[in-house]
């Protein structure tokens, strides 16, 4: 049962006022080389998108100080926000901290609390800094430091010429929980953005965007001037229901995603953002069941779906990789006589995979995932793509054949997807039947 999050149903309608410019500058040469994908961009703009900004502009630079100082330059006449990213480290290409402050007119103090901090991190390794490492403890005159409770770097704010900069690390780990912990709520607080989610997204899985279009039409109609997006990905499409003039307060944005939602039926997959594996696992965890999982030609990645996940051994008992009919047998106890018999791409197969690593790890449920990844294998009524998928669940055992197209990448995702897929919609019949009342 997905239920819209509690902060949403508290949150007043007020949108962000007024319009604020947000730019992004991600700084590094090895993201202009194609060595790290820019995840800054998709993470900090889906960050800001939830609470009603849309992120005016990315530009991404090189390390070098023209580069940068001219990029910065150029932004910070046009917007009101600039978050930078990256090049706050030690060493020599790391010029932001220093080429920021000479644009803005700033001298750059060294400040103690900052050498304390990197001392400390530094000694917890049992190691002593660098010279060089004393570098990440300079901040601007007129500013103040953002800590980095996973790094060395902190981060800097400045406000300058009613404008605002954010400067942060580049590692994604030491970004993330200072944007969230402490960017989000000062930004929220000056009244740069709203301090809770500017929109209800519906998660559905299933159902095509435009038949998803198609079946929210009559209620979209009914109350115009929404704000509505939609958003395919891996099988799945978000919906994002807004109110961009704020005629429709949240609780109003409420009930038409409680309308939406009705519609979907088991197609409803969550309300905000959680993944596939989250899902179930709250459903599993909710119902006090376990789960394990057998794979072959994913390789661990349907595993991965559940290890992923913060609390996972609360319900997830393991998964088992066997590629070869051997290890199928030796750690699934799948009958020799019936891989002989069905192959190991078969419905059979899958079965006996399912039940076998659910008895093997103890396990309610068992997920396996069996077949031809491609490019190459795959024959007669088990071509290139094949997938068979087996579940155990407390109500039975299944297989499901599915054929995919595409690269072996794309093969795997997708038969992992459906996998959980298929046993997210058991385990809410499962939540379903334990929830309806008992008839004697
Ligand atoms: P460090 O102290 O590690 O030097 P930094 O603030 O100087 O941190 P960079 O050196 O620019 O940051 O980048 C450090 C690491 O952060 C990079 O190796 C890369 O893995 C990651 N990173 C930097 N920019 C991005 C980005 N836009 N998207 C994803 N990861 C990034």
């Amino acid at each position: 049962m997905a239920h819209l999050p509690a902060h949403s149903q508290s949150a007043s309608p007020d949108a962000p006022t007024p319009p604020t410019r947000y730019e992004l500058l991600t700084f590094g040469d090895e993201l202009l080389l194609g060595l790290t994908s820019n995840t800054h961009l998709t993470w900090i703009g889906a960050e800001l998108g939830r609470r009603g900004v849309l992120l005016q502009r990315n530009v991404t630079v090189t390390d070098e100080a023209d580069a940068i100082a001219g990029q910065f330059r150029e932004s910070w006449a046009c917007a009101d926000v600039v978050i930078t990213t990256g090049g706050l480290g030690p060493t020599c290409d790391d010029r932001t901290r220093e080429v920021l402050a000479t644009v803005l007119g700033q001298k750059l103090v060294f400040e103690p609390k900052i050498e304390e901090a990197i001392r400390a991190r530094f000694a917890k390794f049992q190691r002593v800094p660098t010279a060089n490492n004393l570098k990440q403890a300079w901040r601007f005159e007129r500013g103040e430091v953002l800590p980095n409770g996973n790094g060395t770097a902190p981060g800097l704010w400045v406000e300058q010429d009613g404008k605002i900069l954010i400067m942060l690390p580049g590692p994604p780990n030491e970004l993330q929980p200072m944007f969230t912990e402490q960017v989000i709520p000062r930004l929220a607080a000056l009244g740069r953005l709203s301090d809770h989610e500017a929109y209800i997204q519906i998660r559905s899985i299933g159902v095509g965007e435009s038949s998803l279009e198609t079946m929210f039409q009559c209620t979209f109609s009914r109350n115009p001037g929404l704000g509505i997006a939609f958003c395919a990905h891996s099988g799945q499409v978000d919906c994002r229901i807004s109110s961009p003039d704020g005629h429709y307060g949240m609780e109003k944005l409420r009930a038409i995603a409680s309308e939406c939602a009705a519609l979907l039926g088991d197609n409803l997959m969550c309300y905000g953002h959680d993944s596939l594996a989250q899902v179930v696992a709250d459903q599993l965890k909710l119902q006090g069941r376990t789960l394990a999982v057998a794979e072959a030609s994913t390789g661990g990645l349907l595993s991965n779906a559940f290890a992923d996940l913060c609390g996972a051994c609360k319900f997830f008992q393991g998964g088992i990789v066997s590629t070869s009919n051997e290890a199928k047998m030796l750690m699934l106890e799948c009958p020799e006589c019936l891989l002989k018999q069905h192959g190991a791409v078969s419905a059979e197969c899958a079965v006996a995979m399912a039940s076998g690593v659910a008895e093997k790890l103890g396990a309610d449920y068992g997920l396996a995932i069996t077949g031809f990844s491609g490019p190459a294998s795959g024959c007669g009524e088990n071509p290139v793509g094949s997938i068979y998928i087996g579940l155990h669940a407390p109500g039975g055992d299944w297989a499901k054949h599915l054929t995919y197209p595409g690269p072996r990448s794309a093969v795997k995702q997708r038969a992992v997807n459906d996998a959980i897929d298929w046993l997210r919609r058991e385990v809410m019949k499962e939540s379903r039947r334990i929830a309806a009342p008992q008839v004697n």
